[in-house]
């Protein structure tokens, strides 16, 4: 028999634990189960003994996200946040050969030398390529260079995409950006869309004073014991009056169920529900692998001023001085205070991703030293690390192939009303779509 109104959240990441905190608000006995020693997924931050702060994933958000916000607020959080420094506002892509600073303003792209003149002289008319209105599934290399041409591709949306996505704009989907798609349908054009952007509120991004680790174990404290650590379910099955969710500890039937798990986990324990074909389009979503390398140096061997969030790689220009294979590299200490102790800097490089997943399954000590070669290679180092911190993210981010959306919709139609899903896989992959994504699943099984 299941408790009444009992809810098992199957995974404890921002996405599952924002479900469960929604769950727990509106007084439904839930309990989460979690694969992991620890809840919070990708959210997870190290202070190290030496005194730096080191984010093994997400290192900031951006302004005005709505669920995140509420959260925050909920947990008490208000106090803790802090904002990036205005530096953080410049970015770097190495591109044709150098370092260059992209612009911080729309039109600045019109002049960047990042670009050639004949390629800036394109962008001018991108106003003018005529909306493609059949809804065809184009790649993002398809949609962007038929919008602004092949260069900027290259030179800027595959630096930004490998960043963002651990992607390629061959392989993603328009499923990836949706505004993007929304921004060609409702204004014919993407200038007049970040035009408008431009004009909105600030841009600041933020984070916690302890990282975003803090924000995750938070809503886990406000949950107490209904989180259960180290319970991966093995099984997720029909029976009367409720679902058997097992772990290898326990094995109980609950009324509704949000699975918060990658799409590869929901597609395994959904299989006896949507039936093999459906839960094989989920197991089929690719996950990259991507390493992360957080290095703290001290400031006077780093040659670079470090005046900004980071740099980014563009995947045809290979790094001088043989530098290693990096995606980019995020100067954490610039952008928020505190992450590292005086006189000391914080840089995480990112290897791998769809681009080069081969890079990232080398060793720890070959991953430090790819890492250490990307930084002298771009910023010039006068010394070794003092510290590094290796995190692998063997199935990272989830790839939005085209047709995403369309072969998602086809599994959500085919849940009952009281199993819903959630995750980065479904609305977008920042922490605040994962987030969102679990507030909509506590919704839908509530309803
Ligand atoms: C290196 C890196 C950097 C990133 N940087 C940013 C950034 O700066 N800004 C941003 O907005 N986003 C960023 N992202 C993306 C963002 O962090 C993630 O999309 C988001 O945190 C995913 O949350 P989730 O709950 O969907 O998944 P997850 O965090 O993966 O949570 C899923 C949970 O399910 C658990 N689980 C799996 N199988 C089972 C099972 N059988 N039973 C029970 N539990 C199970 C897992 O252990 C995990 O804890 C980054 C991602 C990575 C990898």
């Amino acid at each position: 028999m299941s408790r009444r109104g009992a809810v098992a959240v199957i995974g404890g990441g921002i996405s599952g634990l924002t479900a469960a905190h929604d769950l727990a608000q509106r007084g439904a006995d839930v309990t989460v189960f979690e694969a992991g020693p620890r809840a919070g997924g990708i959210l997870s931050t190290v202070r190290t003994d030496d005194g730096f702060v080191f984010e093994r994933g997400p290192n900031s958000l951006r302004p005005n996200q709505p669920t995140l916000d509420r959260l925050v607020a909920a947990c008490g959080l208000s106090d803790a946040r802090i904002e990036s420094a205005p530096a953080a506002k410049k970015r770097y892509v190495w591109s044709r050969g150098k370092l260059r600073a992209l612009p911080t303003k729309p039109p600045g792209i019109l002049t960047t030398k990042a670009l050639s003149p004949r390629a800036r002289l394109r962008l001018l008319a991108e106003p003018f390529v005529r909306p493609r209105r059949d809804g065809a599934d184009e790649t993002l290399l398809e949609f962007f260079e038929r919008r602004i041409g092949a260069e900027p591709v290259a030179a800027l949306l595959d630096p930004f995409v490998s960043g963002i996505y651990a992607g390629r704009p061959d392989r993603l989907g328009l499923d990836a950006m949706p505004t993007i798609r929304d921004a060609e349908a409702t204004n014919g054009s993407l200038f007049k869309t970040l035009r408008s952007r431009a004009r909105g509120p600030s841009t600041a991004l933020w984070s916690l004073t302890d990282g975003l680790g803090q924000l995750t174990d938070a809503v886990a404290a406000t949950l107490g014991e209904r989180v259960k650590t180290d319970a991966t379910v093995k099984t997720l099955a029909k029976r009367p009056g409720g679902w058997l969710v097992e772990t290898e500890r326990s094995s109980d039937v609950f009324e509704a169920v949000v699975l918060a798990v990658p799409a590869y986990v929901a597609g395994e324990l959904l299989g006896s529900v949507v039936g093999r074909e459906l839960s094989a389009t989920l197991s089929a979503i690719p996950y990259p692998h991507v390493a992360s390398v957080s290095l703290g140096f001290a400031a006077r061997d780093v040659v670079h001023p470090l005046d900004g969030f980071g740099c980014l790689t563009a995947s045809d220009s290979p790094l001088p001085r043989g530098g290693g294979p990096a995606l980019g590299i995020i100067f954490a200490s610039s952008v928020f205070v505190d992450r590292a102790p005086d006189d000391h800097v914080a840089l995480t490089v990112m290897i791998g991703g769809d681009r080069d997943r081969a890079s990232a399954e080398r060793d720890d000590p070959t991953l430090i030293r790819d890492a250490v070669s990307a930084c002298d290679a771009l910023l010039g180092l006068r010394g070794e690390p003092v510290t590094h911190l290796v995190t692998r993210w063997p199935r990272a981010i989830p790839q939005y192939r085209p047709g995403h959306k369309r072969r998602l919709q086809q599994v959500i139609a085919a849940l009952p009303p009281e199993l819903a899903l959630a995750g980065n896989w479904l609305n977008g992959v920042s922490v605040e779509a994962a987030a969102a994504s679990g507030a909509a699943a506590a919704e839908r099984v509530l309803r």
